[in-house]
């Protein structure tokens, strides 16, 4: 999750044509050739796990939380809806329910969006299954439905309480970005304060549950030292839910190669961002640049708004990306971590500039196409669109039987104040 609020989404679609909070056709995007049927076909074989899909608070912005107005199952605002992930080929999902690190009631608002999902999945039986294992993900294929998977974004969530946690694991989430863009009471994030040096005792103690519970730990959003932390005491897999490689875009938040190299070891995968400013360097500012000489040339604001709209239409990719700059952070991922630890977590929905030829949901298979160009094996193709998230969520349930068996939770004792009780 990038963007910031409603406010945001609807500046966006104003600026790519899709009418304010109206309902999304195609957002606007330069015209590609069709994908190859090779590349469709080994697509469709492999079982497309995405790490990160902010569906649920886009839909929290747009007012709809009791879907009236928004019929998932034809079009929704955005960059997903079903027909649009069944043409995307994608298999599971991890429904990212988010927090932002300053907002009021963060539990309950983590709560409502869990709810959300499983109403989503309640009223579109036909294509989502909700899914709670691995084993569950596989069914939920086999029998033809989008295995669906809930994350929490934002540790923020838990407000310092092991209950909490272990509340958030029996509602289903199954896995937990440590933190947003703030540093926690217990976490450094990589865009907050260095407060810890990473993790504090009681974030250790918050990872030595969440691989006792089976919930995998997130790395996204969390500072280096967090991340170096987390590999230190993690027992099970980690993941990256959605970040892409400090290498090739030096970005607090992208995953430094010392990192990597520790995935090796861990199990863990990262999960590549699609946001265009973690995989171009500085996209943003050269985005900003770009629009403000636009504006100069169109003092008139209509006019610069189409304008701006037509810019982001054809811009070729130096700025937002192309599907080849995903596959280089894969690249470089696979290089550094290896063919077992690089994954898919896209971020839609979250975001407000994507790669040129990754528009939307449905846009997935060029990046399979991508991989056959480069010349990767449909086996490793099939890793990295989702085995290898699927592996780890499996091993650390694995590891989660064997801690629960030796270890038990970690509980801290409350301590109310005198006379809390009385009446
Ligand atoms: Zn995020």
């Amino acid at each position: 999750m990038v963007r910031a609020n409603a406010a945001g989404w609807a500046a966006l679609a104003i600026m790519l044509g899709l009418g304010a909070g109206g309902t999304a056709e195609e957002p606007a995007g330069p015209t590609l050739p069709p994908v190859s049927e090779r590349a469709r076909a080994v697509h469709a074989a492999g079982m497309l796990f995405d790490g990160h899909n902010d569906y649920p608070w886009l839909i929290r912005d747009e007012g709809d939380m009791g879907m009236a107005r928004i019929d998932f199952a034809k079009s929704a605002p955005g960059q997903t809806d079903i027909p649009r992930l069944r043409k995307g080929g994608l298999k599971a999902q991890f429904w990212s329910v988010y927090i932002p690190s300053d907002y009021p009631n963060p539990t309950r608002t983590v709560v409502e969006q869990i709810d959300f999902v499983n109403r989503l999945v309640e009223k579109y039986p036909d294509d989502l299954q909700l899914a709670l294992t691995a084993d569950d993900v596989e069914a939920a294929v086999k029998a033809g439905k989008i295995a669906s998977l809930i994350g929490i974004e934002g540790g923020v969530a838990i407000d310092d309480s092991f209950a909490e946690l272990r509340a958030f694991h029996k509602l289903g989430a199954r896995y937990m970005t440590l933190t947003h863009n703030k540093t926690l009471a217990w976490a450094d994030a990589a865009t907050g304060e260095r407060k810890h040096g990473g993790l504090n005792e009681f974030g250790e103690r918050v990872v030595a549950e969440m691989n006792r519970l089976g919930m995998l730990v997130d790395i996204s959003h969390v500072s280096a030292e967090t991340m170096a932390d987390v590999l230190r005491v993690a027992k099970a897999p980690v993941i990256a839910s959605h970040s892409s490689a400090f290498a090739l875009c030096p970005v607090p938040r992208n995953v430094p190669d010392e990192i990597l190299a520790g995935l090796k070891s861990n199990g863990g995968v990262v999960m590549v961002n699609f946001y265009s400013a973690f995989l171009v360097p500085d996209s943003n500012k050269k985005a900003a640049e770009a629009k403000a000489e636009i504006r100069k040339v169109h003092p008139d604001r209509a006019e610069a708004r189409k304008a701006i709209a037509e810019w982001y239409k054809n811009e070729p990719g130096a700025i937002r990306g192309t599907v080849a700059t995903v596959v280089d952070h894969i690249d470089h991922i696979v290089k550094v971590a290896g063919i077992d630890h690089v994954g898919i977590g896209s971020d839609f929905d979250g975001i407000n500039s994507w790669p040129v030829g990754l528009e939307d949901v449905s846009d997935y298979p060029r990046i399979t196409e991508e991989l056959l160009r480069r010349g990767y094996s449909e086996p490793d193709i099939h890793k990295i669109l989702g085995g290898n998230a699927l592996r780890a969520l499996r091993e650390a349930e694995a590891v989660a039987k064997k801690l629960q068996a030796e270890t038990p939770p970690q509980v801290d004792e409350i301590r109310h104040k005198k006379n809390d009780h009385d009446d």
